[in-house]
């Protein structure tokens, strides 16, 4: 990269942060001269990918005698899309430049089993995520990939033995992009979560958080001192196979009395259907909690109560100041917090749960695709700064 190709990245990174900032602040911000910044400025506005706009700032107006002029990303001069890949759903988005959904669509899937078939349906909702909103693949700076699955930090590969035997060994990454032809990037879908809680949702601003997600998995996303922890290999977070039950069922993954043997979807209508004698699947759980009916609210306590004791160990080991509850469960709301928190409290040291906040998603289903996406947009400023990326077509 030289001089002026770095000038350039600074400035697309001021200007992705701030979203808004006049030439002045520019300045004050990248370190360039005036002269540089307005130089770069003119040649990112010529290719499309700045624009520049009056402001309303009246001080400016009295002091100078004109309004001033700030600049922000085009929204449309590039793209990412989020694809999550859950244990019984594939979720695919398309977003512009600054993270705005642009297309969401969402297909029940049996996805453990059938790795071909699933990657094979995500590359078909890409080309249909592009051909009805008129996006050219050109402009698209990747797909960002969530998935309920440990994902080995440096290599991509699917790991963990058993959880998900298809998957195993498996290069995400370089499978998807070979049937997308686009730039693929993958992480575990409770980390994807917690990167659009933080950018988008509740908990902006939060740098030690925990995103937990109850679905028919269950992991967690930590984020510490803004960082998202991954550990020696990505594997960190896997709340959901933290032993609960001594003698409890045998879990997917091997292990005994897992968390995700008791408080997933999935363990909730089992119980209820072995208590009832009639089959309950998980899909059943919202309907029977808007009825208010007794034996399913129960059972969602005693799971909230679960997920309450083994986030009080996370709690303990990483001092969150906000975890936030997504996911399938997170639709019960209250009925599902209220548990949380007095199982958090009661095995939390008192002075590590003082401050805790406790709170559902405000993305809901959407966080793990739009935190996928964002894997891509957090790289937007250098993607958009080399030299191969198209200009903007000619309007
Ligand atoms: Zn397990």
């Amino acid at each position: 990269m030289n001089l002026r190709e770095v000038g350039r990245l600074r400035v697309l990174e001021a200007l992705h942060t701030a979203s808004r900032s006049s030439r002045p602040e520019l300045v004050r911000v990248t370190g360039l001269s005036r002269a540089t910044v307005s130089s770069l400025v003119a040649d990112l506005i010529s290719v499309g990918l700045v624009t520049e706009d009056e402001g309303t700032d009246e001080g400016e107006r009295r002091r100078t005698g004109r309004p001033a002029q700030f600049l922000s990303l085009v929204p449309t001069a590039g793209y990412a899309i989020g694809a999550d890949l859950g244990h019984q759903h594939v979720r695919v988005i398309l977003c512009d430049l600054l993270g705005a959904v642009l297309w969401d669509h969402r297909v029940a899937k049996e996805v453990d089993r059938a790795p071909d078939q699933t990657l094979d349906l995500v590359a078909a909702l890409v080309a249909r995520a592009l051909t009805e909103t008129g996006v050219l693949r050109s402009r698209v700076l990747g797909i960002g990939a969530g998935i309920a699955f440990p994902v080995e930090k440096d290599s991509g590969v699917v790991g963990a033995m058993g959880v998900m035997p298809g998957w195993v060994g498996l290069r995400l990454a370089d499978e998807l992009g070979r049937r997308t032809s686009l730039p693929v990037r993958v992480t575990n879908d409770a980390n994807a979560g917690a990167l659009a809680e933080r950018m988008y949702g509740a908990g902006r601003r939060a740098d030690d958080m925990v995103y937990v997600g109850l679905s028919a998995g269950i992991g967690a996303g930590i984020l510490s001192g803004g960082r998202l922890l991954l550990g020696a290999c990505g594997l960190a977070g896997e709340i959901g196979h933290l032993p609960l039950i001594a003698d409890g069922l045998i879990c997917r993954c091997g292990n005994r009395g897992c968390l995700e043997t008791v408080a997933s979807p999935v363990a909730i209508a089992r119980l209820l259907s072995d208590s009832w004698g009639h089959r309950v699947a998980a899909a059943d759980l919202p309907g029977l909690i808007r009825q208010r009916n007794t034996g399913a609210l129960r059972a969602i306590r005693d799971a909230g109560d679960a997920v309450g004791r083994a986030l009080s160990t996370l709690v303990t080991l990483l001092n969150p100041r906000l975890i936030v509850v997504g996911g399938d469960l997170a639709d019960a709301g209250e009925d599902i917090l209220d548990p949380i928190r007095a199982g958090v409290l009661r095995h939390t040291l008192p002075s590590a749960a003082h401050d805790l906040h406790i709170t559902t998603g405000a993305l809901g289903h959407t966080a793990e695709s739009r935190g996928a996406a964002a894997l891509i947009l957090t790289d937007a400023p250098l993607l958009l700064s080399t030299p191969t990326t198209p200009a903007a077509e000619p309007a």
